[in-house]
């Protein structure tokens, strides 16, 4: 069966580490896919603080290679390889993360026990990166310093649901089961015709979480990501800073909002707060005002994306 849809926030801050908010990090579970998005510095000792299991880990996204993104994924890698890992690891990030991860183990002789496989990320325009038979995954560029990426995650569902009722009641053969589940019709010999109408049920609604960081805002930004169940949005600053967000190419919790608001996300989390700030309430007093279904992250925080 299938585990819920979570997030799990590991890591909620922006450029400098504080003693209660790591940088960035965010492990996830999508129809038991494990995956880990940005590796900021200590997220290893994130995972372990929080009980993530992370030889689990099967993909990490690396949207940029801004230091509070990306420092702690040396580290990682080393810790898995440590630990005898031998199930293999894809690895999405920017060109120039793959020599420096070689530059880094080469230079400490390291021997991987299991196989890495790295995978550029190079597109202009929404991309998908990754299907299987139960997930996909986006890339898309973000509008920062540096290129960025921001990603979604959307579960699939590939068959409808059974109506139990009817299935009984005309007792339909597993093998003609399996057909009208994938919403075809079964011509039996007789020549009557079994609609899949009649025996299934629509599929639940799909699923999606969008991640957005580090971005300013962008026209095209919205229709990337329209629609999503949730969207993760950073929210570097309040108002008051918002040439100082212009200048480093952030948002602010405003901006973000009106983001959420065009794009009719369902929930809008924030997070990548500016250590600047002791207090949030201004973030989302601010962002609230536009986009009310909104919900500032905390390290440690876990959610389940829900319709
Ligand atoms: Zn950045």
């Amino acid at each position: 069966m299938s585990s819920p849809f979570q997030v799990h926030f590991l890591g909620c801050g922006a450029a400098l580490p504080t003693t209660h908010r790591a940088p960035t990090a965010q492990y996830i579970v999508c129809n038991n896919r494990h995956l880990l998005i940005d590796c900021g510095e200590g997220t290893q000792m994130q995972m372990r603080k929080y009980g993530v299991h992370f030889q689990k880990i099967t993909t990490i996204f690396i949207s940029h290679l801004h230091g509070d993104h990306y420092f702690g994924l040396v580290g990682l890698l080393s810790t898995m390889n440590l630990l005898g890992r031998t199930s293999g690891l894809t690895v999405y990030g920017p060109p120039l993360l793959e020599e420096i991860l070689r530059l880094q183990f080469e230079s400490g002789n390291s021997k991987f026990t299991f196989n890495m496989q790295f995978v550029p990320l190079e597109m202009k325009d929404k991309t998908l990166v990754l299907e299987d038979r139960l997930m996909k995954v986006f890339a898309f560029p973000l509008k920062h310093r540096v290129k960025t990426f921001g990603f979604i995650i959307e579960e699939k569902k590939d068959e409808l649901r059974i109506n139990k009722l009817a299935v009984e009641r005309d007792q339909i053969s597993v093998d003609h089961l399996k057909i009208l589940k994938k919403g075809l019709d079964v011509e039996l010999l007789n020549g009557d015709i079994l609609s899949y109408l009649d025996y299934t049920l629509p599929s639940k609604s799909i699923l999606s979480y969008a991640y957005c960081s580090d971005t300013a805002p962008f026209a095209k930004l919205p229709e990337y990501i329209k629609g999503s169940t949730a969207l993760y949005h950073e929210a570097t600053f309040i108002e008051e800073h918002i040439d100082r967000a212009k200048t480093t190419q952030h948002s602010t919790a405003k901006q973000a909002a009106k983001i959420a608001l065009e794009a009719e996300v369902k929930q809008l989390y924030l997070g990548h707060f500016s250590s600047r700030y002791t207090s949030l309430e201004l973030h989302l007093t601010e962002a609230s005002e536009v986009f009310p279904s909104v919900c500032l992250v905390e390290d440690g925080m876990q959610i389940t994306i829900k319709a």
